[in-house]
């Protein structure tokens, strides 16, 4: 069976990558709109490629005339030029949807209006300094800065410790637009993997997230020490949350746990994520065969998202010296059975993500003590 439609994506990088895997097996031409060589491109040789920016309004028009479904492996894109081409072509998620959750202030509004527990948030546009001082009293110390956009791996958050901090956190983030978030006390990150199709709403099961620096660098599945029923609650509020949203696809949803058990969103991203890798080997369809399945109107059965073997993901970063990711790559492929993602992304540079590695066991614990040598290999490479 070849499916005649063509799917369009903005954004050509691993995720773009991973999910043109996903349709190759299938047939599906993916026409990518990012510059040349991207990640993506390197492993689609067909002509229906657009060389130039996904920011770019008359390229991404250029792209929906090529499509019959267009949608996003990024959401820092131009959502403008998405709502006019969206009477021509079939735009998931929707222009509308992508619109709200690339800006997280809006994002926030959005899921409080719909009942979603999540952090508490002040706007704080406009207000410069005398802001951030109403913030304290009425969150007290430490809050956290945020930029309500082209947010990503924690550029544009700022931790307030207390009044002394204002001049660095204007210096660090003065010029874009800005609200606060009071401090989630968490115990634990939490992810899960939401699937909206034409039916309803499904989702891949909760995982565990480690950040180091900000950057995602570890995932769990199932989250260790976590019973079901609090992972349940996890996929219910994501669910919850992502109901709440308009269009298809595949959505990341991050979340906290708090010491006292309960659930709060951090945020959302309307695409594929990091934090769900590990569904290509774990899961009997991956995150990209969701997002694909989805937008197309490719059934998708709740049983293909359960967990077939526990899996350990570990980020691939660039580190101290240009080599570090390729050093890591070399010594899984030499010391392990993990399945190894490597980007093509050129240049490293600390904190870029250059590939990921996911490890499957029978349980966890066996999984968590094969990827130990991993682990400590990374970190040694941090200098
Ligand atoms: P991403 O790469 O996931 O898009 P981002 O730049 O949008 O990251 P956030 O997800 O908002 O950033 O925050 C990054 C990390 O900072 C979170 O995963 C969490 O560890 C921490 N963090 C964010 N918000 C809060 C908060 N309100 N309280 C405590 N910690 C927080
Ligand atoms: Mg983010
Ligand atoms: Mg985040």
């Amino acid at each position: 069976m070849a499916d005649q439609r063509k799917v369009g994506v903005l954004g050509g990088g691993q995720l773009g990558r991973m999910l043109i895997e996903a349709a190759n097996r299938l047939n599906i031409q993916v026409n990518v709109l990012d510059v040349a060589n991207s990640p993506a491109k390197q492993i689609s040789a067909h002509d229906g490629h657009i060389e130039g920016s996904f920011k770019d309004a008359a390229k991404v028009k250029e792209l929906a005339q090529k499509c019959d479904v267009v949608t996003v492996e990024i959401e820092h894109v131009d959502t403008h030029m998405l709502e006019e081409v969206a009477g021509q072509v079939t735009v998931e998620p929707s222009w509308k949807t992508l619109r709200t959750i690339k800006d997280k202030y809006a994002q926030k509004e959005h899921l409080k209006k719909y009942g979603v527990d999540l952090a508490e948030s002040i706007d704080l546009e406009g207000k410069g300094t005398e802001g951030l001082k109403e913030v304290g009293i009425k969150f007290g110390y430490p809050y956290m800065l945020k930029s309500k956009t082209e947010a990503y791996d924690g550029k544009g958050n700022f931790v307030v410790k207390s009044e002394a901090d204002f001049d660095a956190a204007i210096k660090a983030l003065g010029g874009r637009p800005l609200y606060a978030e009071k401090w989630a006390d968490f115990s634990m990150e939490l992810a899960v993997m939401v699937v909206k199709t034409k039916d309803g709403v499904l989702s891949f099961p909760t995982v565990e997230t480690v950040h180091e620096d900000s950057i995602c660098k570890l995932t769990y599945t199932p989250p260790r020490n976590v019973s079901p029923a609090t992972s349940q609650r996890a996929q219910d509020l994501a669910k919850k949350a992502i109901a709440a949203f308009e269009g298809k696809g595949v959505f990341g949803v991050e979340m906290f746990l708090l010491k006292d058990d309960s659930l709060l969103i951090n945020e959302i991203a309307p695409r594929p994520h990091n934090s769900g890798h590990y569904t290509i080997e774990a899961c009997p369809i991956s995150q990209y065969d969701a997002h694909l399945r989805a937008i197309l109107d490719i059934p998708i059965q709740s049983y293909q998202l359960r967990l077939k073997e526990p899996a350990i993901m570990l980020n691939i970063l660039g580190a101290a010296t240009p080599d570090s990711d390729k050093k890591v790559a070399q010594f899984a492929l030499e010391n392990s059975d993990a399945s190894i993602h490597l980007y093509g992304k050129g240049d490293s540079r600390p904190g870029r993500k250059m590939g990921h590695l996911t490890l499957t066991r029978p349980t966890l614990h066996e999984a968590e003590r094969a990827i130990q040598p991993l682990v400590d290999f990374v970190d040694e490479q941090k200098g």
